[in-house]
Formats: C-alpha cells, structure tokens, sequence
C-alpha cells in the first residue's frame, strides 16, 4: 500500500500549521493506518483512504488541527479495533471526546421514524457540546457520497435522499454553504438521475456561452486593475452548483434562459475600499444594468452574508453578473459558522458554541426540544425550525427576527417575549393594519399592538407556526383550564 502523504492535508489547512500542529496531524494518521490495516472499503482500496479524504475536506473547511485530527481518527474506534480510552490516551480528551460523537451518530442509520428522530436528537446534542463533532459527520458524509458508485444501487438513493433533505440542510443552517452546495451536487445523480441528466446537459451548453463572455470581461477587467496598480486582485468565475441550478429550473418551468445568475465573475481584494474602488472600475468600463447593483458591504444580509453585487452591459447584447469581495467576506460566504466558530482572535480553536448571534439558534432550538417529550412532535418541529425557508423580518427598531416561512405575527411576538406574545392584539405590518394570521414575508417590519386583557386563544394554534409559540399558547390555554376547573 501506497502511505497516505500528510503534506496534502497542510497544504488545505488555513493557517501554515505550526511544528506541534504538524506532529498531532501526523501522528493521527499514523495511528488510523495501523488501526485500519486490514480493512478495505467497497471500492477495494485501503480503507485509510477515507479518513484521509475526510481530514482533507476538514482541512479545506479551514477547522482547527484536532478537528482534522479527530477526522482522521473518527472510524477506529468504531471499525478498527480499538479502544476510546487508547484514543484518549494518545490524543487527550477533547479528540476522544469527538470521536466518540462522530462513531455514535454514525451508529445510528435512518431505518424508520423512530431510529430516525433518535439520531437527529443526538446530532442536536452533539452540536451543543462542540459543534465540530457536527463538521466531522458533514465531512464524512461527503466522502461517502462522493464514493456511492460502490455502493449497492438500492442504498445508493436512501444514503442521496438523507443526504439532500437532512445533512445538506443542516451544512445550511450552519452557514458553511460550500459544504451544503458539494453535498447536493453529490447526491444529486443518485436521488434524481433523469433530472440530474438533463439539468447537465443544459448547463454545459449554456454554462459555455456564459463562460466566454465573462473570459471577455475578464480580460478587461484584469488590464485596467493593473494599469491602476492593483496588483493584489483575484479575479475568478464562479457556476453556479448543479443542485440549486435545478432548484430554480424547476421554478422557471426548466427554462434555463430564465436563469441570469448562472455564472458571475468574482473579485477578491483585500480591502473594503478596494471592493468599491473596482466597482468604480467596473461602472466606468461598463454600462449597468439598472437595479442590479447591491451593495450587502453597507448592508448586509441578514444571515450576515457581505458582497458588492452588480450585472453589467458587455457591449455585445449580453449582461455579466460580477460580485465583489474582500478575502474574508469570501472566506466566510463559503465557511460561514466555521469560519466563527473554530478561532478566537489569538486563532486558538475554540469548542463550545459562543453566544454569537450567528449560532444563537442551535442554542434555542436545543432549549425548547429538550421540553418536547414525544418523538412525532419533535420531528414536526425540526421540519419547521430547521429544515424550512427561513425568513427574515425586522422590528420597529431594526432587530433581525428569523422566523420559518409562513410564520404569522403571533410567532413574531412570541419570538420578541413571551408577553407580548400572551398579549398580542393586532399587528402593524409594513404600516398597515394586519390581523394576526396575516403570513409574513421577507423583510416585512412588524409591530406587534399588546392589549392588557388580550389572551391566546385555541384558534392561534391554526396560524402559528414556530414550536416556541405554540408551546406557549398551549401552556397559556392548559392552565386556563386548571384555574376554571
Ligand atoms: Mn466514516
């Protein structure tokens, strides 16, 4: 057998890793080709090789060295023979400790509602005492897809199915949006082969096009930078994901004519400034399209998303998306919570979830299911809280609530204090006078009206859609009933 070369795993990582960064990686490789030795995977090569694989992908995720190391660790104690206490011994606790979580939610397959809502209860548990367990299990997961033609074919579309409506979600929901896009486009052959088929052969036809004029735009581009002496730009394309490329096919009756942001040029600079001095650049080689430009520098998006967005006329009857950024706007829009999370400013890797608004959710969602008892119901609430659009709506003094879609006022208020939710009497939206099943919408600002004597109601709970409020609503009513009885 060929040894797995450590190098490749450096080379990803984020930071050039330190001497002692380098040793633990090493020796965790070390440790998982003895304990792996006589194991192969289905495709017949050495089974090292997806540990090693899932180390890179951890690598390329920008996680700390004992996540990576964890990677490469995370099946011998589950496959290879060995103890969690010789792993703890060797690596200390926190990377036994993740080892562990990744073998027990690992242990755990989607075999019925039951065994289903049981490893999702445990992934929630996970997340909250080191969110980096989570990451190792995406990275895993996406090895395993990427490997599924050695896989029988009936187990191919269950594992490309979980994949698309659990752990593609979840990589969502956390923000590391590059990892959600890779799973996807993974799966997506085995959950939807005729569609997979025919979505590829339209994106290469029109994905061609789009590619020459942007190479024309490009080139432009490039040369004015460096006759203004920008010599630290990077300028790339990006294509959109094959996956969400269908998402929205499907949306636009397959017609791929509708679709303008399959392709955009990107633009990386270091600084702030830098971003608007090229859009300055931009707008003076080229004409823009009314409308088009956003600037989520100034404003950004609610899920904290940061990019200058623009479209242009190239001349020749066609239009060019072109987004810039600085490095780290980048960083973060392909990493998102990773990028937060994993190191504090002395870049030391950090475990627990800090109280940091990005990753505020998990925390609540935990809170309000460990009071959920029966397993039907805290499915249905995951499916809302967690698997659903989200939407975003703000309060009067520009407070970000995140709601599910379709969410009506009462969740709003119940999500700004439980008062106001227990006295909610009608709502202002965007102004206006609304009822409170009135189902908000993106952007929408609410202002919710409190009456003294007002009281949720039965007739709430056909309108609310978030777990909080209707565990409210439902506390509120049950003890009614006590006091008239
Ligand atoms: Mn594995």
């Amino acid at each position: 057998m060929v040894p797995m070369d450590v190098k490749e795993i450096y080379d990803l990582m984020k930071k050039t890793p330190t001497e002692a960064d380098k040793k633990l990686i090493k020796k965790a490789l070390d440790f998982a080709t003895e304990a792996h030795k006589t194991q192969k995977r289905f495709s017949g090569e050495s089974y090292i090789v997806h540990p090693f694989e899932v180390a890179k992908i951890l690598a390329d995720m920008r996680t700390d060295p004992e996540t990576i190391a964890a990677g490469l660790l995370h099946d011998t104690y589950e496959d290879g023979h060995v103890s969690l206490e010789d792993v703890e011994k060797n690596f200390g606790k926190d990377i036994a400790f993740m080892v562990d979580g990744v073998t027990k939610l690992g242990k755990l397959r989607y075999q019925g509602l039951e065994r289903h809502v049981e490893s999702l209860r445990k992934l929630f548990i996970a997340m909250a005492k080191d969110i980096r367990v989570i990451l190792i299990r995406l990275a895993d997961r996406l090895h395993n897809v990427r490997t599924l033609e050695h896989v029988r074919p009936d187990k191919q579309k269950r594992i490309a199915l979980e994949t698309l409506e659990i752990y593609a979600p979840l990589a969502n929901r956390l923000g590391v949006w590059k990892i959600k896009g890779l799973l996807e486009d993974a799966a997506f052959p085995y959950a939807y082969p005729e569609d997979y088929k025919k979505v590829t052969a339209l994106r290469k036809t029109k994905g061609k096009e789009t590619i020459k004029k942007l190479e024309k735009v490009y080139r432009s581009l490039s040369k004015e930078a460096a006759n203004q002496g920008m010599t630290n730009i990077q300028i790339d394309y990006r294509i959109k994901y094959l996956y969400s490329l269908y998402l929205k096919l499907k949306l636009k009756d397959m017609d791929i004519d509708k679709i303008y942001d399959i392709s955009a040029l990107r633009v990386i600079v270091p600084t702030i400034g830098d971003c608007y001095k090229v859009l300055g650049m931009v707008h003076s080689l080229w004409t823009p399209v009314p409308d088009r430009l956003k600037d989520y520098i100034a404003t950004p998006k609610p899920n904290g998303y940061q990019s200058i967005h623009t479209a242009i006329f190239t001349g020749d009857g066609n239009v060019a998306e072109i987004q810039i950024r600085t490095e780290e706007m980048h960083r973060e829009a392909q990493y998102g919570v990773t990028s937060h999370i994993l190191y504090d400013e002395h870049g030391k890797a950090r475990s627990k979830l800090k109280s940091d608004k990005k990753t505020s959710w998990i925390r609540e969602l935990l809170d309000w299911h460990k009071k959920i008892d029966s397993h039907e119901e805290f499915l249905d609430s995951l499916k809302t809280d967690l698997f659903q659009d989200r939407i975003f709506v703000f309060t009067p003094k520009g407070d970000v609530i995140e709601l599910p879609k379709g969410a009506s006022p009462i969740d709003f208020a119940y999500a700004i204090h439980t008062d106001i939710g227990d006295h909610a009497s009608g709502a202002m939206i965007n102004g206006k006078f609304s009822s409170l099943d009135t189902p908000l919408k993106n952007n929408d600002l609410v202002l919710i009206e409190v009456k003294k004597n007002s009281k949720p109601s039965n007739k709430w709970l056909g309108f609310t859609k978030t777990t909080f409020a209707r565990k409210q609503i439902k506390n509120f009513l049950a003890e009614g009933k006590k006091i008239k009885n």
